[in-house]
């Protein structure tokens, strides 16, 4: 059996049914295919953290169902490993009601029209003379296999990113290297004590328990808490296993809501997110902040760009790679080249042990204002104040050099993904430029070259 539509979307997470709502309220015939079915629609291992800012963009194109935003977080309370430094830092959010977001999210793709296939997964893009023209499924209840039609394709799969890995040879098909994933877990619990100060999410600086990473609670109220945490992915350790160790017997738990696990791409922007037929969004773009492994709003994000591209697309009727590069160019200009340089602190911070964060958090080497503003937007900070950083240092040069290095190679990675190329012509020395500076900045770290995926 094949179906014909305009645009078919494979994964109805965050970034599929948002994009599915867009073109659908545009006017387009969308396909949603999603593997999970009935009460399972909209479930997601997440931390459920979501800024205000990207609820406040995601309001221009539809309004936002006050229902799922389920605690107003007013900042983060960063943590150093011996626990002697809390940092308040602000900046608004929310802690979602993440099945209820995720639901809503497809209600709304399927209310502006889209055709919603549930319990479908999508096996592999349909490639006909050079071009994906659509994508094939086994609806899993009865085992039958389907072609699903399109113009555009859309791969939406979260991190497996189970279309684009499959078209061998394309640049979109850039696999994740295990540098550039990190291993999470996470479990909703019912609590006895109430957590103080719940209007703060806590996030963890642990090398120990998370390392490469942090562990966090995340408040749906003083009593029902998001508790996780995310390891490096080249670590290859069980994040459960931390868990269980170190995270949950600090807990007295009445009850569990929900458990589970997941991988999140957290690295630089992907070569390009477009090939003849088909974007890739979300978690299945790598479109993640690398540094706090937070991918809603960029799920988000990455959509709203896309949809524009194809709604151009479908005006002059052409769907090449030619055509769609424009994703990628409105991709690196607002997100992408900050993810560049969130991403080349991440690979330092990923170098810190618990004595340089006991130190740097309690030295304040950066102050609060510093660090939201380089977590959320990249690495616009000025330093101005040498003097006063240089003498917090006094005692660890090497901390210095590190942080200084990798705030100047976050600048220079990230002014070159602004010069991202405008054509497929000028991307292989585009991408050689990039790998020569990560390579430059990676040695001066003591990490090894960027490894081949
Ligand atoms: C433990 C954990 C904690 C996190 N915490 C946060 C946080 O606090 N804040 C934040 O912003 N981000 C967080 N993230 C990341 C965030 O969850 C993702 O970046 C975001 O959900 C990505 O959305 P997406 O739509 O791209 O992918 P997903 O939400 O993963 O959606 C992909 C969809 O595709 C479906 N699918 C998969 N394969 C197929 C197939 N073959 N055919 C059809 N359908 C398919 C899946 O069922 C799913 O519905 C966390 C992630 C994890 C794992």
């Amino acid at each position: 059996m094949s179906e014909r539509f305009d645009v078919v979307v494979a994964g109805a997470g965050t970034a599929g049914a948002y994009a599915s709502y867009l073109l659908a309220k545009a006017g387009f015939k969308v396909a949603l295919l999603e593997s999970k079915s009935g009460g399972e629609i909209g479930v997601k291992t997440c931390g459920d953290g979501l800024g205000l800012h990207h609820v406040e963009r995601m309001s221009r194109h539809i309004t936002p169902n006050p229902k799922v935003f389920q605690n107003r977080i007013e900042g983060v309370e960063l943590i150093s490993p011996d626990e002697r430094t809390r940092l308040l830092i602000r900046g608004e959010g929310y802690v979602l009601d993440r099945f209820g977001w995720g639901k809503w999210l497809v209600e709304e793709a399927v209310r502006a029209g889209a055709a919603l296939y549930e319990g479908h997964t999508a096996t592999s893009p349909i490639v006909e003379n050079g071009s994906v023209v659509g994508v094939k499924a086994v609806e899993r209840r009865t085992g039958a296999a389907k072609e699903f039609r399109a113009k555009v394709v859309i791969d939406s799969s979260g991190s497996a990113a189970v279309l684009r890995t499959k078209l061998l040879g394309w640049l979109i098909s850039e696999p994740l290297h295990p540098e550039d994933v990190s291993h999470a877990y996470r479990e909703i619990l019912y609590v006895e004590e109430p957590l103080e100060n719940p209007q703060y999410i806590k996030i963890y600086l642990d090398m120990t328990v998370a390392p490469g990473g942090y562990w966090w609670i995340f408040p749906r109220n003083a009593t029902m808490l998001n508790v996780g945490l995310g390891i490096w992915g080249v670590l290859k350790q069980n994040p459960r296993t931390n868990y269980d160790q170190y995270i949950l017997p600090r807990f007295r738990v009445k009850s569990k809501y929900h458990i589970g696990g997941g991988f999140i791409p957290t690295r630089r922007p992907l070569k390009s997110l477009v090939g003849n037929g088909i974007v890739a969004l979300g978690d299945a773009a790598a479109a993640v902040n690398p540094i706090h492994g937070g991918g809603i709003g960029q799920a988000l994000l990455s959509a709203e760009l896309s949809s524009k591209v194809i709604t151009k697309a479908f005006e002059v009727g052409d769907f090449s790679e030619k055509t769609l590069w424009e994703y990628n160019l409105l991709y690196m200009k607002e997100w992408g080249y900050r993810q560049a340089q969130l991403d080349v602190l991440r690979l330092m911070l990923q170098t810190l042990d618990n004595d340089d964060l006991n130190f740097g958090l309690s030295r304040k080497i950066l102050t609060e204002d510093e660090i939201y503003h380089l977590a959320a937007k990249g690495t616009n900070i000025s330093l101005t104040d040498k003097f006063r950083v240089m003498m917090q240092f006094i005692g660890r040069p090497g901390l210095l050099r590190k942080l200084s290095t990798s705030i100047q190679y976050a600048k220079e990675i990230g002014d070159l993904y602004l010069a991202y190329p405008s054509d497929r012509s000028g991307l292989e020395r585009w991408h050689a430029q990039v790998v020569a500076k990560y390579n430059e900045y990676r040695e001066k770290i003591g990490l090894g070259p960027l490894p081949a995926a």
